[in-house]
């Protein structure tokens, strides 16, 4: 194979340097591996007590009626499950999904939803239609790091909006758009996860997510509204979505990720008219169509099994490890460390003392047998170095006590060294 033009005074041949460095876009220049896919390796070897990923407990799933209910599509109608199908997805599956969203008081009709491969993709395909490089998007202190990938991809300008216990500050929200438009940027969008925020497990009230959606319509700045852990409120309360305040100004994206399973992938984006329209045309490039058999898998899911007793069940496991991770955190954690008491989902955002780097403390945490993401993961603008995700959805109770112990230690002997060193 010849050298590609322009690297012939590039590294040599046989070394892992990467000789195509100078042929890259800037955009995937500008790709960078998470914080967290780097720490998946070190993170899953058994005798480390992850916090760290947000892996949903699969093994609570009714595993053995999932496998009858593949085996069957694969069998009797492996016509249609294998085969390719509609850009948009399927038809009997959008019709299930607008069932779902209306327990988020979604109003929509199926021609308004998109099935995608997880709501990872709906956020790429959302960047690929309106990130122009420079453009734009606010998002919450802090944000979902495979959002802040799939906008900097597309070379997005992404401005962290301060915020509280109850999300995204709205006339903090407001000043920026304006900033950004004084300095003659193009606002693109508004992306928040209203509920059970990864990665601060907090949730925007009512009178909150009305606020913001007041000020993006009054700014005329789309809303993304990204609501994977909707169902996962440990009281079962539920949240009305801000899609159900503004059709023709909030797409929104939802995931049988978190309910069912991740790796079937299916997602949606419930989206107005003309966005909708855009997002088949670029699904279509990017895949041809979401797999029929996944989509029907969790179709046959909905149809013949009680899936939301189910998701009770996985909201009291949930519960039981949110409990066992604050309960530890109160015993062990030193004086100075702060973290909040998510009412869902999977995350806790932790606060260090004075003087604590959330990175320095990682490879540590890891030699004593635990890990977590720093902060810094969830910014894109190095902010977040004292502060720490923990995540609660995989190991047990009992696993989240001996890890929340293990780095109790690990940030009590930092305390102790960094006031050392002030003296
Ligand atoms: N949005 C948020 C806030 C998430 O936490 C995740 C998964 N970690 C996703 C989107 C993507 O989920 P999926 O692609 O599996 O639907």
């Amino acid at each position: 194979m010849s050298r590609p033009a322009g690297a012939t005074a590039g590294p040599p041949r046989g070394t892992r340097l990467d000789p195509w460095l100078a042929q890259y876009s800037a955009r995937a220049t500008g790709m960078r591996p998470s914080e967290i896919r780097s720490l998946f390796s070190v993170a899953s070897r058994p005798e480390v007590v992850s916090l760290a990923g947000g892996m949903p407990y699969v093994p609570a799933l009714p595993l053995a009626e999932i496998a009858d209910l593949m085996a069957r599509l694969v069998a009797e109608q492996g016509a249609v499950s294998l085969q390719y199908g509609s850009g948009q997805g399927r038809v009997d599956l959008r019709e299930q999904i607008i069932d779902v969203v209306a327990l988020q008081g979604i109003t929509a009709h199926p021609d308004d939803v998109i099935v995608t491969a997880g709501s990872q993709m709906a956020l790429d395909l959302l960047a690929r239609i309106f990130i122009n490089p420079g453009d734009v998007v606010c998002v919450e202190s802090p944000s979902y790091v495979g959002a802040l990938g799939a906008f900097s991809s597309y070379e997005a300008s992404i401005v962290h909006i301060p915020g509280d216990e109850d999300g995204m500050d709205p006339v903090a929200l407001a000043s920026a758009i304006a900033d950004c438009r004084a300095r003659g940027q193009s606002v693109k969008a508004v992306y928040t996860v209203p509920t059970f925020q990864n990665p601060s497990g907090a949730t925007m009230g009512a009178a909150r997510r009305a606020d913001i959606l007041a000020v993006a319509q009054q700014a005329g700045v789309l809303v993304i509204e990204d609501d994977p852990y909707a169902l996962l409120d440990f009281d079962g309360a539920l949240h009305p979505a801000i899609r159900s305040l503004d059709e023709e100004g909030v797409v929104y994206l939802g995931s049988f990720s978190k309910t069912v399973a991740p790796g079937l992938r299916v997602g949606w984006a419930v989206a107005p008219h003309g966005i909708r329209e855009r997002l088949v045309l670029a699904a279509e490039s990017a895949i041809l169509c979401p797999p029929a058999i996944t989509q029907m898998a969790i179709g046959e899911y909905l149809r013949h099994t009680p899936w939301l007793d189910t998701v009770k069940q996985l909201r009291e496991l949930y519960r039981c490890r949110r409990d066992a991770l604050v309960r530890t955190m109160a015993e062990t954690m030193p004086a100075g460390v702060r973290w909040n008491t998510p009412e869902g989902g999977f995350y806790s955002w932790v606060s260090l003392p004075e003087g604590l780097d959330s990175r320095a403390l990682l490879p540590r945490a890891i030699a004593a047998l635990v890990a977590f993401v720093p902060g810094t993961g969830f910014y894109a603008d190095g902010q977040g170095a004292s502060q720490l995700r923990l995540s609660f959805c995989y190991p047990t109770p009992e696993e989240i006590t001996e890890g929340v112990r293990r780095l109790a230690g690990v940030v009590r002997d930092e305390v102790e060294l960094w006031r050392m060193f002030q003296q």
